[in-house]
């Protein structure tokens, strides 16, 4: 059995295959290497001894798609690809419109013909609205408040109704909140590229000297400590959440949606002082204005993924932020010092 990871390079879909090939899943990655380093696969290779495809491709290319699933007997679907920064999707809506739903239909045009009608999908929390109870649950109304919470908005639905159209159709959406920490072995993690617009990868810049100091974006919101609530996950725990859905979907056709988060929020200064707590060292920090289209508080209700799925996030804050360290120390400038990136191919036996 063949699991196909689209945006498998991606810092999720990177230790998303670590899992799958560690759980002895044959995968086969198609990545367009567009924002992110062939280098995560060539590692995720190396962590686990095993070989697998890798075919750098664009979903928007309906010949080579469907030459993927000719050639290839692929039986699930892991779809990840998919650019995901909300600032430049409101500078630049038409990028993620054409990029995001584009490839995503191209995608499942080859699956309906291929009859391969598994599909995990990557979505997003920020697929809802900002009056949504907290902590949210998968019935709250979705409203997104960004382009790129659009995109997935507008798949979520779109693969609804390919499943009423179909009952053949197998689906699970997971509700990502907010993916942090690296693996373990400080060889797979985050690599953002340019300035980072998340909290994590930021802290972790300042604290190895890239970046003077943290902005936090406001401390004049309701919360305890003025500043902005998130339920933080540990990429490897939703890495794992995928291999739960996946079993889950394969066992009988099904459209389910599931939040992975922890279910717990934590505030920028707690996360800041978790981070120190981790590095040992200071991080500077000055507060600065609200960030448009932020909220005040964000965190899941996960009772459904753990009650349907038999998954929990296990690792708490400050292993999250000891792992993005260690990942940080190793790799300072991310993938980007590795020159060699012909060997990929060679590592991963494509
Ligand atoms: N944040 C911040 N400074 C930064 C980046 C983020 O204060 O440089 C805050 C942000 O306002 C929010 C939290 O950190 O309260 C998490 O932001 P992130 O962009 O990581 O996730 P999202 O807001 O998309 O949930």
């Amino acid at each position: 059995m063949t699991i196909l990871v689209t945006g498998g390079a991606g810092y999720i879909g990177s230790h998303t295959c670590v899992e799958l090939l560690n759980k002895g899943y044959d995968i086969i990655v198609a990545d367009n290497f567009s924002n992110s380093h062939p280098e995560s696969l060539k590692r995720a290779a190396e962590l686990t001894g095993r070989l697998f495809r890798v075919v750098q491709l664009d979903l928007q290319d309906k010949c080579q798609v469907e030459e993927l699933f000719s050639e290839n007997e692929i039986e699930s679907v892991i779809h990840f690809a998919a650019f995901k920064a909300v600032g430049e999707s409101m500078k630049n809506p038409l990028k993620y419109y054409q990029n995001n739903l584009a490839g995503t239909m191209v995608l499942l045009e080859a699956m309906d013909r291929f009859n391969v009608k598994k599909l995990v999908f990557s979505s997003s929390a920020t697929v809802y609205g900002k009056e949504a109870d907290i902590p949210i649950a998968e019935k709250e109304e979705i409203g997104a408040a960004n382009p790129y919470g659009r995109t997935k908005q507008m798949i979520e639905e779109m693969l609804n109704d390919l499943f009423q159209s179909d009952p053949k159709w197998s689906i699970a959406v997971l509700r990502y909140f907010n993916p942090i920490g690296a693996h373990k072995s400080g060889r797979i993690g985050e690599d953002p590229s340019g300035i980072p617009n998340n909290l994590l990868p930021y802290i972790a810049q300042v604290a190895i000297g890239r970046r003077d100091q943290l902005i936090i974006h406001g401390d004049d919101y309701e919360t305890k400590d003025g500043t902005g609530i998130r339920d933080y996950i540990h990429v490897v725990d939703l890495a794992k959440g995928h291999l739960k859905a996946l079993e889950k979907i394969s066992y009988t056709p099904i459209y389910e949606t599931y939040n992975l988060g922890t279910g717990k929020g934590y505030s920028v200064l707690e996360v800041v002082e978790a981070f120190q707590r981790a590095c040992g060292r200071p991080i500077p920090y000055t507060i600065g204005t609200r960030r448009a289209g932020d909220s005040a508080v964000c965190y899941a209700d996960a009772t459904k993924a753990k009650n349907e799925l038999n998954w929990a996030a296990a690792i708490e804050i400050d292993e999250m932020c000891e792992d993005i360290w260690r990942w940080q120390q190793q790799n300072p400038e991310g993938y980007a010092s590795v020159e060699e990136t012909a060997g990929v191919k060679e590592a991963t036996g494509a």
